[in-house]
């Protein structure tokens, strides 16, 4: 326990920890998974204890603990299990994984504070001019002189400013004037100055309280109960249906096994899998273990947490909500409630796979096909993936949920590797919603138009609004022309940065990038050949909404996309004015589609299933069928019947055909087929590793090493393909080349990449400039 090393994970990077000496005063409280402030480089950082160890590494000066941040360990040791477990897996730098563990305080890096001492004060009060000068130059008299005047501490970029270098400060330290210390205050407190004003108190009397601890400060979570959703909800029923008992029956025999399995929940929409997990998490608290649900969407974190009230009563205050919009203080909040086993159920989405819950019984994955719980930046893992991994560890039960489950894991459940349970049918036997489909070519033939709303499709808005029910109208992208097209040379405006057309965006009058979010004035000619026929091509969403106004003057309508969603509570009073019944067509992009139960829905359109049909992507079947099922599922779903419109040109695709029976397993088996054929997953791993640099060249010729390196085990175990120029040849100004590599077998991906990571390192090409995507979701 009193070893006199450990070695440390620190934000950054690279792909190993760093071993520093443990002070004698600290022995004992320095344990694995202990956060400690560190030197490091010029400055400090806060890291975690991986491990302690009885020795240094020979010939290199080892530096020591600067401080202990808190008195029981952030991480259990299953955590940090995980952790390496990741780091392996993913090849992804294990202090950049601990990182996305780790509540807020480990982003805040430390700063350096200056505080005059009162030796120093009296030094500047005898500076009276007759004092030769206390042996200080002028621009140290008067740095001194301001720091007097200031009273508190200063930043140490004060002194910078003031033109004192840090020799100048170490002299002013040794020489007692001055004190300078590391702080590790948090983000200024938002609501703060408001309260100052109130109370008439200044600013600098409140820090010194607080530095003197005659007050202390924290932030209030926002009140659940004030939760915006509220409106129109009708708590989940207790009692379940036959299908519901005999899922359960399946999930209570797991429990009583007690040891690691896991299921899936194959359900359709609406046919009530959220009450088969909340009987689960009751059965598991009842068995005195704590239970993870993991969703894929902030506003599902807000609809289960309140799920769970109203099941567990209000005054339940078991369950943490974690979720990326959280405030820092709240986040870490809710966190420590888990570390001190205050909370015992736990909902949130993909980075609450870290929380450290104990005695894990149940850890429940709901839309586990969903692209969120892949993280697309470093450390690259699937939250589904992990989660599984955990319940391995806990010896707990996974329990995946899904109406359209990932072709991988419906594959697992039919060779039994997974237990399958099954909800066929809709609860209270509701049915299905009617979908059909508009052939977009025969549109055109009788109107002679390219209208992105049908006659069709505008018969039945026009219905609805009659009937005094509700619409949803889906559209793929944003924007309101996700095209600029010069007509005279064919030239499209491309970004500054990126290989990607600029997005027009009419309401802010300028041209968007989606990928690096760069913007350009709207051009009046064409960038390239100067002549005046520019032309807006594409409709997204902005122009979309235009025309529902222009065609239905009458209609309340709003529309819900990352433009007009900017902010939590943006994105919650537009979907608390729909499900009020204050909006009859809500009109956006794939942000419609999932979860939410409005009652009076009654007619969805989808304006275009192509766009995500035809990407260059070996998903695009599975993505298109799961986003018009999920679709299809919001309307009817209470006592009126649902209508789904799905325009296309492409009516023969089994992904739109087998949507339209809402017919999981004959898309199933026609896409394992395509799957099978072109190798890929689940019958292939794949591995997707991108070389990237600013300088083309630089990108060019490390690409080449690689290859060196790749090509002899071609063939071996493996299909290694490329190098290529990336579907995105250039993103946020770095030039990229691709490999893609398959193999019937993971374990030899892993040992593959592992050395040509290492061959990278011995070539010296930077550790930043190559990315590693371990099962990519996808391959653009
Ligand atoms: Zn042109
Ligand atoms: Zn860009």
């Amino acid at each position: 326990m009193d070893a006199p090393y450990c070695n440390v994970a620190l934000p950054v990077p690279l792909r190993t920890t760093f071993t520093y000496a443990v002070p004698e005063s600290l022995r004992g409280a320095v344990q694995p998974g202990t956060r400690v402030l560190v030197p490091f480089r010029k400055k400090s950082m806060v890291g975690v204890v991986v491990e302690l160890v009885e020795q240094a590494p020979s010939g290199t000066k080892v530096r020591e603990i600067a401080k202990v941040m808190e008195f029981a360990p952030a991480l259990t040791p299953k955590l940090i299990e995980l952790a390496h477990w990741i780091a392996g897996y993913y090849l992804a730098p294990v202090g950049e994984v601990f990182r996305s563990m780790l509540p807020p305080l480990t982003e805040l890096r430390s700063h350096r504070e200056i505080v005059l001492t009162q030796a120093g004060r009296n030094a500047v009060e005898s500076l009276g001019g007759q004092e030769p000068s206390h042996r200080l130059t002028t621009a140290e008299r008067a740095f001194l002189e301001k720091m007097h005047v200031r009273k508190g501490a200063a930043p140490i970029s004060l002194a910078a400013k003031a033109g004192i270098t840090s020799a100048m400060l170490q002299k002013l330290q040794q020489r007692g004037l001055i004190e300078i210390r590391e702080s590790l205050l948090g983000k200024k407190r938002k609501p703060l100055p408001r309260l100052l004003k109130l109370a008439h108190i200044s600013r600098p009397l409140i820090d010194r309280m607080l530095r003197d601890a005659v007050v202390e400060s924290w932030e209030e979570p926002i009140d659940p109960a004030e939760d915006p959703f509220d409106t129109g909800y009708t708590p989940p029923a207790h009692a379940l249906n036959e299908e519901q008992e005999s899922a359960m029956k399946l999930i209570r025999a797991r429990f009583e096994l007690g040891e690691f399995g896991v299921q899936l929940l194959h359900g359709v929409t609406g046919s009530g899998k959220t009450e088969v997990y909340l009987r689960s998490v009751q059965e598991t608290l009842a068995r005195g273990k704590t239970a993870l649900i993991l969703v894929p969407e902030i506003a599902l974190t807000l609809w289960i947490g309140r799920q769970c009230r109203a099941w567990f009563g209000a005054k339940f205050e078991g369950v943490a909500v974690l979720h990326s919009a959280l405030s820092d203080v709240e986040r870490a909040r809710e966190w420590w409630r888990v570390r001190n086993g205050e909370a015992r159920v736990v909902v949130g989405t993909r980075s609450a796979v870290f929380v450290p819950l104990q005695n894990v019984g149940l850890i429940i994955v709901d839309e586990e096909q969903e692209n969120s719980y892949k993280q697309e930046e470093t450390p690259r893992y699937n939250g589904r993936d992990v989660a599984i991994l955990r319940a391995k560890m806990e010896g707990a039960l996974a329990l995946l949920g899904s109406a359209t489950p990932s072709l991988e894991t419906y594959h697992h459940a039919r060779n039994g590797k997974y237990e399958l349970l099954t909800l066929a049918s809709r609860v209270e036997n509701r049915s299905l919603a009617n979908v059909e489909i508009i052939d977009l070519r025969e549109d055109f033939q009788q109107t002679h138009q390219t209208n992105p709303i049908s006659s069709k499709l505008h018969a039945a808005i026009q219905e609805s609004l009659a009937a005094g029910t509700q619409a949803l109208v889906l559209i793929n992208r944003r924007g309101y022309s996700w095209s600029v097209l010069c007509r005279s040379c064919g030239a499209s405006v491309q970004c500054a940065n990126c290989s990607i057309s600029m997005t027009y965006h009419k309401h802010r009058n300028r041209l968007e990038c989606h990928y690096c979010g760069s913007i350009q004035p709207v051009p009046k000619q064409c960038p390239k050949c100067q002549s005046q026929y520019v032309y807006f091509f594409g409709e997204g969403s902005e122009h979309l909404e235009e025309r529902l106004r222009k065609e239905f003057p009458g209609a309340r309508i709003a529309r819900l996309d990352r433009d007009t969603a900017r902010t939590k509570r943006q994105y919650q009073e537009t979907l608390g004015a729909f499900a009020a019944g204050a909006l009859d067509i809500l009109v956006g992009t794939q942000m419609l589609a999932k979860g939410h139960d409005f009652q009076r829905v009654t007619l969805v359109g989808v304006v275009s299933a192509d766009s995500s049909l035809s990407l260059p992507d070996f998903r695009a079947a599975e993505r298109t069928f799961q986003l018009l099922t999920q679709v299809a599922g919001r309307a009817g779903r209470g006592e009126l019947p649902g209508r789904v419109l799905i325009q296309t040109f492409y009516t023969e695709h089994y992904a739109i055909q087998d949507s339209v029976n809402q017919d999981y397993a004959s898309f199933f088996e026609r896409e394992l087929h395509f799957r099978r054929m072109m190798a890929y997953p689940p019958f292939t791993s794949l591995a997707n590793v991108i070389v990237r640099n600013t300088s083309q060249e630089k990108a060019i010729q490390w690409s080449r090493q690689l290859s060196e390196y790749f090509s002899p085990h071609d063939g071996k175990g493996a299909r290694i393909l490329g190098p290529a120029a990336a579907p995105l040849a250039r993103l946020k100004k770095e030039h990229r080349y691709q490999f893609l590599l398959k193999s019937p077998k993971r374990s030899v991906l892993t040992k593959l990449l592992t050395g040509a990571l290492a061959f990278c390192d011995a070539k010296e090409i930077p550790q930043t400039a190559i990315l590693v995507d371990m099962d990519p979701l996808s391959l653009l």
